[in-house]
């Protein structure tokens, strides 16, 4: 069978994902294609509806309908049932399966790049969307000790924390890191002026918002000189917040690697198959004019 796989998203002309996905699906064998399907709501869910029916077998989910697509869906599995989000639609049975590969995406990235941080670490997420919780849902795994989300809507990090704090996590207000026994997840605003203390603090800090430097709270010079800086941008590159942390003498990786380890961990779940990492990872950094 030929395999027809789409993005859902809008704006998503310049993704590179096709890219990524077409060279891993020639290096598997896998007849098959990868397309751009740039849709409104109502696209959606006539893409949904075209799924169940077997016109294409699975799909990626991006900006802005990952919680639409989870509504749309027969069932949700492991981390999109806890996000209340996917970013991946699998068709099994005439259901649509919806899936979420961001926050172990987020942590194969981390891991490759050697900067997953160790049990106890705290943790300063900018951003209070999707990504945002996909990541503190991974750095929950990790035991972070302490987890501030930051948004310039503190309501958004509210909501964002919350679902933390159903999940089973404590959750409570702002308190200096060290100090802090239990697992907790705080919700932050940007003009709030304990943010910058507990960036001052951060073992990591995630740029989860598609904001550039100039947008953000964040005084790279202020940061822990061990901290670790990871920005979900990949776009444009350098990107800004990871080019001023690096110079700094700070470790740091932009969004490229998750978007390759969220890939191919979508990859898996349509094929079964392996993923073919090298030539997938080689794809995209030629997607976006760089050679690994
Ligand atoms: P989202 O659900 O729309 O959430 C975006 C978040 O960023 C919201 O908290 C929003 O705050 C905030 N924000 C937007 N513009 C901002 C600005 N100018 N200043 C400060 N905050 C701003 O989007 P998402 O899916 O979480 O994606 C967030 C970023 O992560 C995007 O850049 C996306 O491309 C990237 N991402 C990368 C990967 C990867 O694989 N590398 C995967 C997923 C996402 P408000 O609520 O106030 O608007």
């Amino acid at each position: 069978m030929t395999l027809r796989l789409w993005l859902l998203g809008a704006g998503i002309a310049q993704s590179p994902s096709p890219s990524m996905q077409n060279a891993a699906l020639a290096a598997a064998g896998v007849e098959g294609s990868y397309t751009l399907r740039d849709c409104d709501a109502a696209g959606l869910a006539e893409a949904v509806a075209e799924l169940r029916s077997g016109s294409a077998q699975g799909a990626n989910v991006t900006i802005p309908h990952k919680r639409a697509a989870a509504a749309l869906c027969d069932r949700l599995e492991g981390d999109a049932a806890l996000l209340g989000a996917v970013n991946t639609l699998a068709v099994e049975g005439g259901a649509v399966i919806g899936a979420n590969t961001d926050a172990l995406g987020f942590e194969g990235a981390m891991r490759e790049h050697r900067l997953w941080p160790a049990p106890g670490a705290a943790a300063v997420v900018l951003g209070a969307g999707g990504a945002a919780t996909a990541v503190v849902l991974a750095l929950s795994r990790a035991q972070a000790e302490w987890i501030g989300v930051a948004a310039r809507r503190v309501e958004r990090a509210q909501a964002c924390t919350e679902r933390f704090q159903s999940a089973g996590a404590a959750t409570r207000g702002a308190g200096p890191p060290a100090n802090q026994s239990a697992h907790v997840v705080v919700p932050l605003g940007f003009d709030d002026p304990a943010l910058r203390r507990h960036l001052g603090g951060a073992t990591l800090v995630v740029n989860a918002t598609p904001a550039g430097l100039a947008a953000l709270p964040v005084d790279v010079d202020a940061l822990d000189p061990e901290a670790v800086v990871v920005d979900l941008r990949y776009r444009p590159r350098p990107v800004d917040l990871v080019a001023a942390a690096t110079a700094s003498g700070r470790r740091g990786a932009d969004g490229l690697g998750m978007l390759l380890h969220q890939g191919m961990l979508s990859f898996q779940r349509w094929t079964g198959l392996p993923a073919p990492w090298e030539a997938a990872r080689a794809a995209l950094h030629a997607a976006v004019g760089e050679s690994v």
